[in-house]
């Protein structure tokens, strides 16, 4: 099974920490260059320095990806930089939760601008790129929350659950020219994201997991990876769960 990543060049948002940082290094690993693209200049510089010492060349930006005008101009300036994109990973992504009787406005919008918007800027500020080049593949990061919902997550379950529809129909749109786009919806993984939440909670999780443990970062990378290969060209529009198991 071919792997190799060599000569393309990806685009992973939210890459300055967990899983986003791990899927980044991945492709590097593997012979892409990267794009680190995260809300924080310090976060994406960490990650991009972590893939120049592997030998591969690596660019940081600071971009909201909420934000449309400012995701069409670091596009442009990233297809400057590299001249291409090959792969982009949508994969940045927030929480606000609360009960949805409760949710302030603030909360519920904030969230699907980040999480639904966010994947949607880029992709369609890359489209014309990537149909010019007959090439490409589209990775959404959602989550296992998009598929089942949860109590007290309406606004990220939304936003996730919008993101498998965004993903079929990119899927559709884009096939004729030989561009795949699928979703990874990760179970719970352990990243700043979880690190938050209460050991009690924690426990009643994990005894909801077959495979008996939390997920790493390179758990989700290493599905992400074969996804973006050529290994994966016969694939898209689909999600594949990576969650141990808690999802069948
Ligand atoms: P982290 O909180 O560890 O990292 C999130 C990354 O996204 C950071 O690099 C952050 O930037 C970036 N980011 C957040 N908001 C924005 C924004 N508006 N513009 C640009 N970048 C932004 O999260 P995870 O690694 O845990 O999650 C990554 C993805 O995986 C998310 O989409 C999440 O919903 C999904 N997921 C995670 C699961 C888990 O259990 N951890 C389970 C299922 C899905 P910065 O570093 O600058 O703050």
């Amino acid at each position: 099974m071919n792997l190799n990543l060599t000569g393309k060049v990806a685009l992973v948002t939210g890459s300055g920490r967990g899983i986003g940082r791990s899927i980044a290094l991945a492709f590097a690993c593997a012979g892409a260059d990267i794009a680190c693209l995260s809300r924080s200049e310090a976060n994406s510089k960490q990650t991009a320095d972590e893939i120049t010492a592997l030998g591969r060349r690596a660019i940081p930006y600071a971009v909201d990806v909420a934000d449309s005008k400012a995701v069409d101009a670091a596009v442009e300036k990233i297809l400057a930089d590299f001249e291409k994109v090959d792969l982009l990973v949508n994969n940045a992504g927030i929480t606000k939760d609360g009960l949805l009787m409760r949710m302030p406005e603030a909360d519920w919008d904030c969230v699907i601008a980040t999480n639904l918007s966010g994947a949607f800027h880029f992709t369609r500020a890359l489209s014309r790129s990537l149909l010019k080049q007959r090439s490409g593949k589209i990775i959404n990061i959602t989550s296992i929350i998009g598929l089942i919902g949860n109590a007290g997550q309406a606004n990220y379950a939304a936003s996730k659950a919008g993101l498998i529809g965004l993903t079929k129909s990119t899927a559709r749109e884009f096939a004729s020219r030989g561009i795949t786009c699928n979703a990874i919806a990760p179970g719970f993984i352990e990243t700043d994201m979880t690190h938050e939440l209460k050991e009690d909670l924690r426990q009643k999780l994990l005894d909801k997991i077959p495979l008996a443990r939390f997920g790493k970062p390179e758990d989700v990378a290493a599905v992400a990876l074969f996804l973006a290969s050529s290994a994966a060209d016969y694939i898209t529009g689909q999600v594949l769960t990576v969650d141990g198991g808690m999802v069948m």
